[in-house]
């Protein structure tokens, strides 16, 4: 199959070419023919799919053979739960649009008002907004949407994840009956099928990843770690691996901070971001990472979400997430579109009921890796990925273990890291809405320090051991 069996015209291939895409991705294939006959879609589809070019490319086509946008109108809107998503969204318009004479714009909040203000008086074809600015817009009486063609929800899951299920329906109340619409969403959960129901109609639906899967491009492992020498470990990673582009999710914006200071200290040039910094300030941190300046670019998850970056190789879990589909979302950074892509996870003795918790949603063990030299106080059995953990002893320490890895540590060693025994978690049959773990997550990034510490998992057992640091080549299937 290629892009031009689509019927995309030759500008819109021009650009393609230029990008170096010569097969559509599955999300592709079936997107594009859909939109542009004019129908409704639903798709799941992770951020990794290809699925902004999956409604980009029609959506140019589509508003390529209509009437340009009058002074005020918008004729396509995209809506997207951040910034960062935003941004990558409209660069996406301009680089696929470049041989077009579309008119393309993109709003968020962070940044003066008064600019976007202009840009939307002239019109234009398509605009990508986050949801609080385009009312903020809208009130200012800024644009009009009477001349409003398509409707894109993009990372669906994600908004009312981030509590904009009002502002859309906001939103949505503005805007012209008649009108296609284009909802994007990484699961289709009730309250995503729920918010369908009042959005589309009769939308052909379309999945390309089965629900909470991850990529097979991407090479998963866990190291067993020692919650005070995670630091150090990341940094022998790093270095003795030569990894370049590494993305670091950290639970917390202090943890994100104090982490970006640690590396540099090592002499690895990396950045923070999350949600206390300024859009100027995460802005260039991304551009620094982008471009190389940065070899690491340390991250909370909402900061992160949607940042897409070609290739991106490496992932690491410096903390696993509080909510085990972010783990899904996290490491659906690296391995995208034929790319090959490595995500490591550093699991504390406090993280274990976490880990487990990732392995029922993925379905999956994940590979578990050792380095001599910094093995932890703890084992990391597995989960039955039934439900229920693995009963099993706790493992004491061993004191010629933790001996050969003080010499290891050298001079820099810290305390002993074997905390005090704390009640095990409750079952997990009391499942938590999306809201409260939306809660949990912002109560978790917002937390000022890593004292908010995990219930202890009591129960250990039998670890698997099957091989030490794998050495791999991400870049050695890259994409075509
Ligand atoms: P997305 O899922 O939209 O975030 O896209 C993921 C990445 O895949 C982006 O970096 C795109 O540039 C890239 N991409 C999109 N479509 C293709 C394609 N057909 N072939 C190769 N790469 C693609």
């Amino acid at each position: 199959m290629s892009f031009a069996s689509l019927g995309l015209s030759a500008a819109i291939l021009k650009a393609v070419e230029k990008q170096g895409y010569d097969t559509p991705s599955a999300i592709q294939e079936q997107a594009i023919p859909a939109v542009l006959e004019g129908k409704d879609v639903m798709a799941a589809a992770q951020t990794g799919t290809g699925k902004t070019a999956g409604f980009t490319l029609p959506l140019l086509e589509l508003l390529s053979k209509g009437q340009r946008a009058k002074r005020g109108q918008v004729r396509a809107l995209v809506l997207t739960p951040t910034r960062e998503l935003a941004a990558q969204v409209a660069e996406s318009v301009s680089t696929y649009g470049a041989n077009l004479p579309l008119k393309s714009a993109v709003v968020f909040g962070g940044v003066s008002i008064n600019p976007q203000i202009t840009t939307l008086r002239n019109g234009v074809d398509i605009l990508v907004a986050t949801p609080g600015r385009l009312l903020d817009l809208c009130q200012q009486k800024a644009l009009s949407f009477s001349q409003l063609e398509v409707l894109i929800l993009d990372e669906a899951d994600r908004m009312l994840d981030m509590g904009f299920i009002r502002d859309i329906k906001k939103v949505l109340a503005m805007l012209p009956k008649q009108r296609q619409n284009l909802m994007f969403s990484a699961t289709f959960s009730d309250e995503i099928r729920e918010l369908a129901k009042g959005l589309v109609n009769n939308p052909v639906e379309i999945s390309v990843t089965p629900r909470n899967a991850t990529a097979n491009t991407v090479e998963q492992s866990v190291y067993a770690v020692d919650k005070s020498r995670k630091a150090r470990i990341l940094t022998k990673l790093i270095k003795e691996n030569n990894w370049h582009q590494v993305l670091v999710f950290s639970r917390t914006k202090h943890g994100a901070n104090r982490l970006a200071k640690n590396l540099d200290a090592d002499g690895i040039n990396a950045v923070a971001i999350h949600g206390n910094k300024s859009q100027g300030a995460r802005t260039k941190a991304l551009a620094d990472f982008k471009a190389g300046k940065a070899q690491v670019m340390v991250a909370t998850d909402i900061a992160a979400r949607g940042i897409d970056i070609d290739q991106l190789p490496f992932v690491v879990n410096f903390d696993l997430p509080n909510v085990p589909e972010d783990y899904v979302h996290r490491i659906g950074r690296t391995g995208r579109a034929g790319a090959t892509g490595l995500a490591v996870s550093l699991v504390s003795d406090e993280e274990v009921k976490l880990l487990h918790d990732i392995e029922r949603l993925i379905k999956r063990t994940v590979e578990r890796k050792v380095i001599e030299g910094y093995e932890a106080c703890h084992d990391l059995p597995e989960a039955s990925l039934k439900g229920g953990h693995r009963a099993a002893n706790h493992k004491k320490p061993n004191p010629n273990r933790r001996k050969h890895a003080n010499q290891a540590d050298g001079q820099k060693q810290g305390q002993s890291t074997k905390q005090g025994q704390r009640p095990a978690p409750k079952g997990n049959s009391d499942k938590p809405s999306q809201r409260q773990r939306a809660r949990a997550r912002a109560e978790a990034e917002n937390a000022q320090s890593d004292g908010n510490k995990k219930p202890q998992n009591r129960r250990q057992g039998r670890t698997d051991k099957s091989s030490s640091q794998g050495k791999v080549d991400p870049y050695a299937n890259a994409r075509r």
